[in-house]
């Protein structure tokens, strides 16, 4: 049975997109079968994966409106790894979904479908607190949590905390903390390995070990449409991504996390 974990912080650009394509192509290469949903509105994943978000014959939106989810599975250029990609539509799904009965659970509707034809299924969380968030936590067995290595790394991460607490009583009682990932590392810079400390400090034993650095490859390989192990698979970044992709299933077999 696929285990689905939401990548998750409502903060915008600490990685969560990065970490997902990345993250989840080494996991498909280390012989489990993926699926990543692109469930934010500006499709990152999708087209950083070389999907066109304006060729979409069907996308997540329809999905959520409530096609069958096979009809928008597409394969990726990473072999065992297929996506449900984002379009724009996804913007007006939030409100559409206002008015529906239900509405916190269509996402996990539709996952069920689907869920025993992977190991794991990963969804890119946009950087809201809205209802396709909801619907991803609601959907999910698990959290993954990237925070960016600055200064106000824990701004917000508060307010994310009460969000899955509230989620887990209401809408989905047995969600789970996966794991926190430490990204954008700057080794250079005493501040970095402050707020490691900091966050290993606040999420005692959930940070993974493997922290991802500040890496210029990794910040290209979106615009060529390729995960950073077929754009730059020697680079810092790669290893890093490799690395946690490991430490992640170690961790997740040994059902420590
Ligand atoms: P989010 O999905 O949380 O908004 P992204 O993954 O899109 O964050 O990252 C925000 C920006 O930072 C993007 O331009 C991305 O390419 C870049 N980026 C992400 N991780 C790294 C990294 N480890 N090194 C360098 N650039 C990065
Ligand atoms: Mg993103």
């Amino acid at each position: 049975m696929g285990k689905i974990i939401s990548i998750f912080n409502q903060k915008g650009g600490v990685g969560k997109t990065t970490t997902n394509i990345n993250l989840s192509s080494y996991i498909a290469s280390l012989g489990k079968k993926v699926l990543t949903v692109d469930i934010d509105p500006q499709g990152n994943t999708t087209s950083g994966l070389g999907v066109d978000k304006n060729e979409l014959e069907y996308s997540m939106y329809d999905v959520i409106m409530g096609i069958s989810p096979e009809k928008a599975i597409l394969n990726t250029v990473v072999e065992n790894m297929d996506i449900i990609p984002a379009s724009v539509e996804l913007a007006g799904a939030e409100i559409e979904l206002t008015a529906k009965l239900n509405r916190e659970n269509k996402v996990k509707e539709a996952l069920s479908k689907i869920k025993d034809k992977y190991d794991y299924i990963f969804i890119d969380c946009p950087p809201s607190l809205g209802l396709l968030t909801i619907n991803a936590l609601t959907a999910s067995d698990s959290v993954l949590i990237p925070i960016q290595c600055e200064f106000y790394a824990l701004e917000g991460v508060g307010q994310l905390m009460n969000t899955i607490q509230l989620v887990k009583k209401s809408l989905n009682n047995s969600l789970e903390i996966q794991g926190v990932v430490m990204s954008m590392f700057d080794g250079r810079t005493n501040l970095s390995i402050e707020v490691v400390e900091e966050v290993k400090k606040y999420f005692k034993g959930k940070v993974y070990s493997t922290i991802i650095p500040r890496n210029i490859r990794l910040a290209e390989s979106p615009s060529h449409g390729l995960p950073i192990m077929l754009y730059d698979k020697n680079c810092r970044g790669a290893e890093c991504y490799k690395e946690l992709a490991e430490e992640f299933i170690d961790l997740d077999e040994d059902g420590d996390y």
